[in-house]
């Protein structure tokens, strides 16, 4: 257990990608995922319109904001194959998905391995998944000590423990790199995609999942919005401002964009309104554990794949390739 690490000051910030020192308030809200307290800014530059928080809490503070029982560690000792029925075949369907994007974007010469790093790879589910898919070498950096020790042990592969900077990868050592909802959390997100293009090799692909601040849920849902995650989520990209962001860095050859994840964020978005109104918490409990159902879930997913495409989805997975030279 974690010792109690006290609520950390807030810093001021300038735009994370033009640098400007002029914005406007675009959304004021709470931390309703893990409750948390205190208030926090979203502002949109009024130079090159990302959305990113300000003030922030310290790169040094951050931890103060990820207890143990933060979602994305919680699952460190459980694989993808231990997930029971109908939850357990989405994300294994979820995560087959990605391998098989990524294959087909990366030829290999014949016997030739590519090597395959996941930057925030927490407990492990994408490189478990990719170990099924001959012809990869995988390996992860994962901030958490804890998770990272626990999915290098499980997967039987290397995962640094650490900033990615830490790691200090020779230039040009991968094929392929993925960041699956880990660029929103970056303090400083231009160095960090800046040091990915150096260690991915000319031509290598870069497969991005953020939450997309452009979508119907994020506009439907206002300060509730899950995307939002304050105060963890330093930075909330729009299609706009992550290929500006992308751009910038040198990946500018986009390969393909997917939209999901709109049914989820509403849900949790739902919840998050209703804990903070006067609504009975017990039924708004009951309401949120029926909405989850596998086959109330399942039922939404047509009809919920289709508007993420016509009106864009709550969260946008981008495959965009490094310049050559
Ligand atoms: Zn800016």
């Amino acid at each position: 257990m974690k010792p109690s690490i006290p609520e950390p000051q807030l810093e001021k910030t300038t735009c994370l990608l033009c640098g400007s020192m002029h914005s406007t308030l675009y959304q004021e809200g709470a931390d309703y995922f893990m409750r948390l307290p205190g208030t926090f800014y979203l502002v949109r530059c009024a130079s090159c319109r990302l959305l990113y928080q300000n003030p922030r809490p310290p790169l040094d503070g951050i931890d103060h904001y990820y207890p143990d029982h933060y979602g994305s560690y919680s699952s460190t000792h459980v694989g993808l194959y231990a997930h029971p029925g109908l939850a357990g075949w989405l994300i294994r369907r979820a995560q087959h998905h990605r391998c098989r994007l990524l294959d087909q974007a990366v030829v290999a010469a014949p016997n030739q391995t590519r090597r395959l790093l996941d930057v925030g790879c927490a407990s492990g589910l994408f490189l478990e998944a990719m170990q099924h898919y001959s012809g990869w070498q995988v390996e992860g950096v994962e901030l958490n000590q804890q998770a990272a020790q626990i999915t290098s042990k499980r997967l039987g592969i290397p995962v640094f423990a650490g900033p990615l900077e830490a790691a200090r990868f020779p230039d040009a050592t991968f094929d392929a790199i993925t960041l699956w909802d880990v660029l929103e959390h970056l303090h400083d997100p231009m160095t960090s995609l800046r040091e990915l293009r150096r260690i991915l090799k000319p031509g290598g692909a870069l497969f991005v999942r953020v939450p997309n601040a452009a979508s119907y849920v994020a506009k439907g849902c206002g300060r509730y919005w899950s995307g939002y995650d304050l105060p963890r989520h330093m930075t909330a990209f729009t299609p706009r401002t992550l290929s500006h962001v992308l751009q910038q860095t040198g990946f500018d050859r986009l390969v393909c964009r997917y939209a999901s994840g709109s049914y989820i964020a509403a849900l949790h978005s739902l919840r998050f309104a209703l804990d903070n109104s006067t609504f009975n918490a017990e039924r708004a409990a009951l309401i949120h554990r029926l909405l989850l159902h596998p086959f109330v879930r399942a039922t939404v997913c047509l009809p919920t794949r289709l508007a993420d495409q016509v009106f864009g989805g709550s969260n946008m997975e981008v495959l965009v390739l490094a310049h050559e030279t």
